[in-house]
């Protein structure tokens, strides 16, 4: 690759705009295409992105399913690229909304305790702190949990962001580091160029970041690239009612995950149901009951919250859990398939597509993520 390369990104969720931060104040020069970003509107988001619906977790090990190990990898090396990244986005301007505050894994009974007692023993293994509270040591921390909860498991290391906040630091970061924003859906992405309806543009490499809709830009990820719903409420504590929790609060409640993660101002973001449903994005009434049956059930006092926002969006899945962060040839590169995990994985992310950009060696977390693992099945 050239000094200086002119590369398009395609997508503005908190992949691409990551990736478009960091590769233009890496000095080259960056056109980002995304509908979202209009210039008419005054304050322009990613509003129909997942970027924009997710809980903020930057959890890689309460978030791990069994046998995902790369995807674990991954993700612990982001958590550690975490703090230097948001050091930088405030540093260009804006604060992104780290959270520092921790989880608590909360336990029913004593198979749920049985299962945290692996996860810290897996935590202690990776060197990250975590400890047993019994029912009356948990309500010291959390006075909020409900009576079914009989203990759960401290982790002070788990950060956690708010999206939104990123999104927009992010953004302005991107800008001030002369991104250019280029408000066209792209139709087609192929060897170094961009179609859109208003034009074919080419560039000396373009990157597909653009969540669950990266299939329909490029054959080979056609069958690579599954959108996956999930739908999330947004509450505000009431006067009377209970201040939310300090820490992220998570359970499996029924066979579901469920998580609570706090935000500034008495909000409380309550996630996520998970369906195979294509590019559906209503909200159903069973996923708000799911969602308010778990909370619930952790911690009562949301029954008394006000219900700010109920959404749905997808998530860009693929058959390994896997994110694809690397080349799919002729100029065309690839940073998709984030999943569960796409604010965690960010910072790695926009960090290899610099190195590739650079010609310059990836770690072996970053290249178990690269496309080729699928066509070398075949
Ligand atoms: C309910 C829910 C909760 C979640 N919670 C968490 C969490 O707690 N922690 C975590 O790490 N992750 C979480 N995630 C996952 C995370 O949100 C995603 O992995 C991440 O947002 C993916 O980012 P992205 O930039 O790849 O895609 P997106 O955020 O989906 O952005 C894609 C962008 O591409 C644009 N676009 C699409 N097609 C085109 C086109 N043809 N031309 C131009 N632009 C296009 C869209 O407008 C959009 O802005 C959650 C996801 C959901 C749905």
């Amino acid at each position: 690759m050239k000094d200086k390369v002119d590369l398009a990104v395609v997508g503005g969720g908190v992949i691409g705009l990551a990736v478009a931060w960091r590769v233009a104040a890496a000095g080259h020069r960056v056109s980002l295409f995304d509908p979202a970003f209009d210039p008419e509107l005054v304050d322009p988001v990613p509003g129909r992105s997942a970027s924009w619906l997710a809980g903020g977790m930057l959890a890689p090990v309460t978030e791990a399913w069994p046998g995902e190990e790369h995807v674990l990898e991954l993700g612990e090396e982001s958590l550690r690229r975490w703090p230097g990244f948001a050091a930088d986005l405030r540093a260009a301007g804006t604060d992104p909304g780290l959270s520092g505050a921790g989880t608590v894994v909360a336990a029913f009974d004593r198979a749920d305790a049985e299962q945290l007692d692996i996860l810290a023993g897996y935590l202690a293994s990776l060197g990250r702190e975590a400890s047993w509270l019994s029912g009356r040591e948990l309500r010291r921390v959390e006075p909020g949990v409900g009576p079914a909860v009989h203990g759960g498991l401290l982790v002070p290391g788990d950060l956690a962001v708010d999206n939104r906040r990123l999104l927009m630091s992010l953004r302005d970061a991107a800008q001030a580091a002369g991104v250019g924003f280029v408000p066209e859906v792209a139709l087609e992405v192929e060897a170094r160029q961009v179609r859109t309806h208003a034009s074919t543009r080419g560039f000396d490499a373009v990157l597909i970041a653009a969540g669950a809709w990266s299939a329909r830009l490029h054959a080979e990820l056609a069958d690579r690239v599954r959108p996956l719903k999930g739908e999330i409420l947004r509450l505000r504590t009431r006067r009377g009612t209970l201040p939310p929790p300090t820490h992220t609060l998570r359970a499996v409640v029924e066979g579901r995950p469920c998580y609570l993660v706090p935000r500034e101002r008495g909000e409380l973001v309550l996630g996520a149901t998970q369906y195979e449903a294509g590019f559906d994005e209503t909200v159903t009434a069973r996923g708000l009951r799911e969602l308010l049956d778990g909370a619930e059930r952790v911690f009562p006092a949301v029954a008394e919250y006000e219900v700010v926002e109920a959404a749905a969006g997808v998530r860009a899945a693929s058959v390994d859990n896997l994110p694809q962060i690397g080349e799919l040839g002729d100029g065309v590169l690839v940073a998709t398939g984030h999943h569960r995990n796409g604010l965690l994985l960010a910072p790695v992310t926009a960090d290899a597509v610099v190195a590739m950009l650079a010609g310059e060696a990836r770690p072996d977390c970053v290249l178990a993520a690269r496309p080729e693992r699928f066509s070398a099945c075949f």
